[in-house]
């Protein structure tokens, strides 16, 4: 998309969804009505899985970070699709999600746990894009297995499309953040009930 790369900024992506899955589909915005893309490069994918907490592993072999940003988007795109289908109470096929869960291969492993014991943990045994991205599709997946739909939301604010997973205990969470939605619209309605004031 031509405008999004004009309007994009790389690293910006407010981490507000409380659930992998919604920050994912937040990597796609919307800046005064224009939509767009912090997801640029292959770069930009890297820094966002980094402050996720994952990173490349060890041995996984060279990034290709072209491969890297098509799979990427297309996991992203596949996500967005199952999650819309499912809040309009469709099914959605899961062929293409399932294709990036079954790219990510690992095995259990032993290791020494430093005190003398061992620790059982998870070695990724896929290629290095899988390795990547196979913890997000996994989170995704979660989500549409075991998320409550009711909770999964889109900001209120009309000029705002992010998306979180209503953790808090109300349930009443209206707002991508409180201090940039909810501010805008707490002004909005002061500056109508000082207008209604005024005509009175
Ligand atoms: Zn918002």
């Amino acid at each position: 998309m031509a405008t999004a790369a004009l309007t994009a900024s790389p690293g910006d992506t407010p981490f507000v969804g409380d659930h992998p899955a919604m920050d994912l589909l937040n990597t796609r915005a919307r800046e005064d009505g224009v939509p767009t893309d912090t997801w640029e490069t292959g770069t930009d994918v890297i820094r966002w899985l980094t402050r996720l907490g994952i990173a490349p592993a060890a041995g996984a072999g060279r990034v290709d970070e072209a491969e890297l940003l098509a799979r990427a988007r297309d996991l992203r795109e596949q996500a967005r699709k199952l999650i819309v289908a499912r809040l309009q109470g469709k099914a959605g096929n899961p062929a293409g999600l399932n294709a990036h869960l079954h790219a990510y291969l690992g095995t259990p492993s032993l290791r020494r746990d430093g005190a003398g014991g061992f620790a059982l943990v998870r070695v990724a045994r896929g290629d290095a894009v899988a390795t990547l991205l196979g913890p997000v599709a996994e989170a995704v997946a979660d989500l549409l297995a075991e998320a409550d739909f009711s909770l999964v939301r889109q900001c209120e604010h009309p000029d705002c499309v992010l998306w979180f997973y209503d953790r808090t205990k109300s349930h009443k969470r209206r707002w991508c953040s409180m201090a940039v939605c909810g501010n805008r619209h707490k002004a909005a309605r002061f500056r109508a009930s000082r207008r209604e004031g005024a005509a009175d």
